[in-house]
């Protein structure tokens, strides 16, 4: 489940509704230190209050930065929870010159001092709604917002090398639009993902949290510090909330949506989700879909054949990717299934179709040939043919198109089923980030004989020379150490 809890004081039903609803990730606001927290979670995003004081870090740029993660880093790893995630400053200036300037180099700082502590951080934290548009009309206010992320796009890209995830806050009101808006909520959020996209970041691997999100009384100019209770009915936010949830699945990019606030403090009592409403929510919840496994699709062709795309995914008029590639080039499957042929001389030509089982069907088009039987199974990364101009095709490409149905539904058209492929795909080099010892899941036998083996090769990491890297698994380590103390 996407949807987890933001809890600003710590009590015990919270774990229990996030076991319950099998939520990936809690946040939690100055949380106990030295005590075992979220033991039902695999992760946990910890934010440490300092919103008067960050502004001067800030300001301070990238020396900024780093010592924003020092001060941090001592009660950081004094807390015991699982694959722990710093947050940095809370919705900072992304408007002005000098703050765009200053976020940026702050936040590559904290990146450098994260990687060297071994500690993963959730950076940016932008409000909702911002980078804002200056009050211009619409697509004036578009180009404004998209120049601002450009400037970030130095440590957005630095986030995403090091394994670091963007925050994000997406709330919406009733009565200006709802959790999917394109102004506010999950909708911006998309348009702000494709952006970034559109700015050359590789959003395959971009990782985002929405850390603070639901119903807000001080969007679009109205008073703030309203909650849900002010605004709206139990039943009608809770069916909103499923409504999110729906809709942020369709993100690949989206590992969380974190409700904001579960055990309040003054002044955000109107916002507060107690038990009662989360036992509520739970009932809902878990009467959704199960959630599908992410879909990661290996990229169809080497990275180093393509020459370029030449068209992307744009219905009506495209519902696929053009990969301009010389004739005869290797094509591969994108994931495991059965590989069926085809042939349609005025549109694909000779294609090959990957049905994987779940109601997802992967088209390779244009091709000079087939290199798979007809209903052969195959795995992602097998050869099932070669690049052409065949069908309606005005010059060698592969033609890569995506389309999904419900598990059991008939196989959809384009127009019906076809989605956007290009955040799902991933190319055969890129490494996933190192792991760390504190990366480490499982029952506390299992993570004790994880702990031996990452001291020793901790020990043959500094005997190699790998100062860097030792150091970063000998914090982890000490993180993972923590943990599983609090586990026994
Ligand atoms: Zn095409």
């Amino acid at each position: 489940m996407l949807t987890s809890l933001h809890i600003q004081r710590y009590q015990g039903w919270q774990d229990a509704f996030l076991r319950d609803i099998g939520a990936q990730w809690g946040k939690i606001v100055n949380p106990p230190l030295d005590t075992p927290i979220f033991p039902n979670v695999p992760r946990t995003l910890i934010r440490f209050w300092c919103d008067d004081v960050a502004a001067g870090y800030i300001s301070r740029g990238y020396e900024g930065g780093r010592q924003f993660v020092r001060d941090q880093a001592a009660d950081f790893r004094r807390v015991q929870a699982n694959g722990k995630v710093l947050e940095l400053w809370n919705e900072p200036d992304c408007n002005t010159n000098e703050g765009l300037i200053m976020l940026r180099e702050a936040t590559l700082g904290a990146i450098d001092e994260a990687n060297a502590q071994g500690f993963r951080l959730c950076v940016l934290n932008l409000a909702e709604a911002n980078p804002h548009g200056n009050n211009l009309p619409e697509a004036e206010a578009r180009k404004a917002e998209r120049w601002k992320w450009e400037q970030l796009l130095d440590c957005i890209n630095a986030a995403v090398e090091g394994g670091h995830y963007i925050g994000r806050h997406c709330y919406w009101r009733p009565d200006v639009e709802g959790p999917t808006g394109r102004y506010h909520a999950l909708g911006r959020l998309k348009w702000d993902i494709d952006t970034l996209a559109a700015l050359g970041v590789d959003v395959s691997r971009l990782k985002v949290l929405v850390n603070e999100w639901g119903i807000d009384g001080g969007i679009a100019g109205h008073t703030p510090q309203q909650g849900w209770r002010d605004l709206t009915s139990e039943d009608a936010y809770i069916a909103q909330v499923v409504e999110a949830e729906q809709y942020a699945r369709g993100i690949p990019q989206i590992e969380a949506l974190m409700l904001f606030t579960a055990g309040y403090e003054p002044p955000w009592d109107g916002f507060d989700h107690d038990e009662g409403f989360c036992a509520d929510l739970a009932f809902a919840l878990k009467a959704m879909e199960p959630v599908a496994p992410a879909t990661r699709l290996l990229a169809p062709l080497r990275r180093e054949d393509v020459v370029r795309i030449t068209q992307r995914f744009t219905p009506p008029t495209h519902y696929g990717i053009d990969y301009s590639c010389r004739e005869g080039t290797p094509v591969y499957a994108s994931c495991d299934g059965i590989a069926y042929r085809g042939n349609q001389p005025s549109g694909f030509g000779l294609y090959v179709r990957v049905e994987d089982c779940s109601g997802l069907y992967v088209y390779a088009a244009h091709l000079r040939a087939w290199a798979v039987a007809d209903g052969a199974l195959v795995q992602a990364g097998d050869l099932i043919g070669y690049s052409g101009n065949t069908g309606n095709s005005t010059g060698p490409h592969l033609h890569f198109e995506v389309r999904r149905a419900a598990p059991g539904a008939p196989r959809p058209t384009s127009a019906q089923g076809a989605i956007d492929p290009e955040p799902l795909i991933y190319w055969p080099e890129d490494a996933a980030p190192e792991p760390l010892p504190n990366d480490e899941q499982g029952p506390p036998m299992m993570l004790a004989q994880k702990a031996r083996w990452w001291a020793e090769q901790m020990q043959r990491e500094y005997e190699a020379g790998n100062t860097e890297r030792a150091q970063a698994i000998r914090l982890s380590l000490i993180d993972l150490l923590y943990r599983l103390e609090g586990m026994l």
